[in-house]
């Protein structure tokens, strides 16, 4: 019988990032991806703000997360000969209170590299009219899609991805065969599915249900992203994806009318500019209880490895918690950060 090191269930942002990081540091990996399941990955905006505009803080863990993800999506450019990863700054309208808020913030020398600016007339003509505006740095979008059916193609020719589903039973994690190879380890990074996963019911996940547009605007600029309540993201030839809505009961795949509806109305507090929709999708984001990451090893099975939790947040998180999961993998004592390790939840 074959033996590989490592089985990865699940060709997301997660599955995906991690199956590179143990690729390139030598280790025999193989994927399993179930193509007729939804994958929030491919619904994704794949947009990366540095800034929680509600409170004005920093994103959680910006500074370590964003030098990490640049250098590996650049990285992942190189080796698979294509673009996905795109700096954009960012316009957010603000109200004289937000204003205030902005202004103290840009003073703080924590936030230089995040605001670059608060400007009294918007650079792009066709926002509707603020006290004022911020211009943020740091921020852009990763064209999710084009990056996985990258991966996908590069999987493939070497041999390295399964399309079939992984049956989550309780045979299937006692043996460590499938399809006939023996792995050592088996590494779950399911999105969402994981709510129903048997082994993993201890871990709180909220699962979110979000909608996005894709617009055609040719009146728009395409130099920044435009973010308040909504945000408009440019992917070029005048096309732009616009969201999103955030739905807790509902957790099917199905676009609806009333998402639709609420990003519209939104969009047109927003902008004066006509546009059509050209297309609509939904999704669910694997969000935790408490909105960080969850990694680790099964309690009970030592063989049975966990990485999942990347919330709203994806593009930014997946790169560097890809790293930490190939460390727990690679080592077996290696102390993953009790803030993101799943044990929290036991
Ligand atoms: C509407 C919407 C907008 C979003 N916008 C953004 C954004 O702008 N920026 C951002 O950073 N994040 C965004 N996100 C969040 C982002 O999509 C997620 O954080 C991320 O994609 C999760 O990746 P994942 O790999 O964990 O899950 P997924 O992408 O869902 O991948 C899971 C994979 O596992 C496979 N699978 C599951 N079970 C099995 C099984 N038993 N056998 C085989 N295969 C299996 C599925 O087929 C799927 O391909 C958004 C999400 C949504 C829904």
């Amino acid at each position: 019988m074959k033996r590989k090191e490592v089985l990865i269930v699940g060709q997301g942002l997660a599955g995906t990032l991690l199956a590179f990081e143990l690729h390139v540091a030598g280790v025999d990996v193989c994927i399993v991806n179930n193509p007729q399941k939804s994958t929030a990955t491919r619904v994704a905006a794949g947009m990366v703000n540095p800034l929680v505009f509600k409170r004005m803080t920093k994103s959680w863990m910006v500074d370590e997360l964003l030098p990490v993800m640049k250098k590996r999506y650049r990285d992942l450019e190189e080796l698979l000969g294509e673009r996905f990863y795109f700096d954009l700054p960012m316009i957010k309208p603000l109200s004289e209170q937000e204003t205030e808020l902005w202004q103290e913030r840009k003073a703080d020398e924590k936030f230089t590299p995040f605001i670059e600016n608060i400007c009294e007339t918007s650079p792009v003509d066709q926002v509707l009219k603020s006290h004022a505006y911020g211009i943020v740095n740091g921020s852009g979008y990763l064209k999710t899609g084009l990056f996985l059916d990258a991966a996908k193609r590069f999987f493939q020719e070497n041999e390295l991805l399964i399309e079939t589903d992984y049956p989550t039973n309780q045979s299937s994690f006692e043996n460590h065969i499938f399809q006939d190879i023996q792995f050592d380890k088996i590494v779950f990074c399911e999105g969402h599915y994981l709510k129903t996963h048997p082994l993993f019911d201890f871990v709180r996940l909220q699962p979110a249900k979000g909608e996005v547009l894709q617009i055609y605007a040719p009146g728009l600029s395409e130099n920044y992203i435009i973010n308040r309540r909504v945000f408009v993201l440019p992917i070029g030839d005048h096309r732009f994806k616009v969201g999103s809505t955030y739905e807790w009961k509902d957790l099917t795949d199905h676009p609806t009318e009333e998402g639709k509806n609420s990003i519209v109305d939104r969009l047109k507090e927003l902008i004066h500019v006509d546009f059509t929709i050209e297309q609509h999708w939904a999704g669910v984001r694997p969000t935790v209880i408490d909105r960080r990451p969850v990694i680790g090893k099964h309690p009970e099975f030592d063989h049975i490895y966990l990485f999942n939790g990347l919330g709203t947040k994806g593009v930014m998180l997946a790169p560097y918690f890809a790293k930490e999961m190939k460390k727990l993998l690679v080592d077996n004592q290696y102390q993953i950060h009790q803030e993101v390790n799943s044990d929290r939840f036991l």
